[in-house]
């Protein structure tokens, strides 16, 4: 095999596993292919090697391992963030100077900044506080959202930092702390994404969806002009009258001669999806005004209502409420309309256990009735990623009746993978 199919498919191996290994968690792929082959490969593959070794050395092998895999996924350490810095440094490296002669001044300067911005917002991404909840600040945090008595109940104290959780807060197993506003915890910044970095690891998302698009583009638009020096009826899309086995050969031919320059380009080409898959997710996460985290406790919340196990019951506006256990939020402009719970014998929640709310339990069938309180419209929603203590303008206070007229109830914007 020659050395450009090699790379050709090593890249395409990486890619694929890649892409497996992010998106095979997903709850909106969870019933598809993606979710089956994560499955294989992180479940019962890893399962199948873990009773080969039980048999033949008592499972000293995978004892050692499992501490290595401990230290790489539980512990935080930058492995991965030196990997993501390290493909993006030397596929540059190997890029850059190749292409340097070839571009105008003008396509420079847009190569610099377009090569600068992914370490900019990696770096801020990475050293910024993604949200830690402290002693210090657990008031201010316990006021910024209010609970959705939904996804988020007053009065659930964290075990480990032993303090109530905040609404929509998250205590993360790696970063042994509890995260405000919390999205997921990321290896690619060695950090939790939440309330604090959100921006900057968006910014990163959309840097790397540029480098690559731009990187691919540009290499590309090089390759093309060099093959069509020689072969001047050669394009990109195979032209019609040129047969495949011809358009691959002078294709090959093309990147034989810049092989560094064609691999980076291939790379870009192939992992640029891959990025821009992801970014568009998190934006779609941020126009229905969730987080991944929230989006997956969604995800399980239907299926308790598809199974008839959920239950609500009217909140009132001016319920009595606990202060200490659940503060006012002032900043907020939306505030639950009722209590949503799931039992595990498909009865309605005990009236004994004092839960709040008035009258009677009745069944949830579907998040369409449901009102998602922390979605206040993209805009808003955005710049509530974006800005700390976000203040709504006008017209985010309208009562949530006529808020939800303008569609912002969970399913109308299919928020919620089925
Ligand atoms: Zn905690
Ligand atoms: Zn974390």
């Amino acid at each position: 095999m020659d050395p450009l199919k090699k790379i050709i498919l090593v890249i395409l191996a990486i890619s694929f596993m890649v892409f497996v290994t992010f998106f095979g968690r997903l709850p909106a792929l969870r019933k598809t292919p993606v979710a089956w082959l994560y499955r294989l490969i992180w479940i019962h593959f890893p399962g199948l090697v873990l009773s080969i070794d039980q048999a033949l050395t008592s499972g000293r092998v995978t004892r050692s391992l499992a501490w290595i895999y401990n230290r790489l996924m539980h512990d935080r350490h930058p492995t991965i963030v030196i990997f993501f810095v390290l493909i993006m440094a030397v596929s540059e490296y190997l890029y850059l100077p190749h292409i340097w002669p070839k571009i105008s001044l003008s396509t420079k300067s847009t190569v610099v900044v377009t090569v600068f911005m992914p370490y900019l917002f990696l770096y801020l991404a990475c050293s910024a506080d993604p949200g830690y909840i402290t002693r210090q600040n657990h008031a201010y945090h316990m006021s910024l959202y209010p609970y959705d008595h939904a996804l988020f109940h007053p009065g659930n104290e964290c075990r480990t930092c032993r303090f109530l959780k905040p609404p929509r807060s998250k205590h993360c197993d790696v970063c042994k702390r509890c995260i405000a506003r919390a999205d997921h915890h990321c290896v690619f910044i060695n950090s939790c994404v939440g309330y604090g970095n959100h921006h900057w690891f968006l910014l990163l998302l959309l840097s790397t969806c540029v480098l690559t698009a731009y990187g691919g583009a540009l290499g590309l638009y090089l390759l093309k002009a060099k093959i069509r020096e020689q072969y001047p009826t050669w394009s990109l899309w195979p032209p019609k009258e040129m047969e495949f086995s011809r358009y691959f050969a002078l294709l090959g031919w093309g990147l034989h001669g810049d092989i560094r320059m064609g691999a980076s380009t291939l790379l870009a080409l192939l992992t640029s999806p891959l990025i821009w898959a992801l970014f568009i997710y998190t934006l779609f996460l941020i126009y229905c005004g969730t987080t991944t985290n929230e989006s997956m406790k969604w995800t399980d919340y239907k299926e308790d209502m598809n199974d008839g196990y959920a239950f609500r019951r009217p909140l009132a506006p001016n319920r009595p409420r606990n202060l200490r256990l659940e503060p006012l939020c002032p900043r907020w402009p939306s505030s639950p309309e009722h209590i949503i719970l799931a039992t595990e014998d498909a009865q309605p929640p005990s009236y004994e256990k004092n839960y709040p709310g008035q009258g009677e339990w009745e069944h949830v069938w579907d998040l369409k009735t449901v009102e998602n309180i922390y979605d206040m419209g993209f805009w808003h929603n955005l710049g509530d990623v974006f800005a700390a203590n976000y203040t709504f303008g006008e017209g985010a206070g309208e009562p949530p009746a006529e808020r939800r007229q303008r569609g912002r109830s969970l399913s109308t914007k299919a928020a919620y993978p089925q």
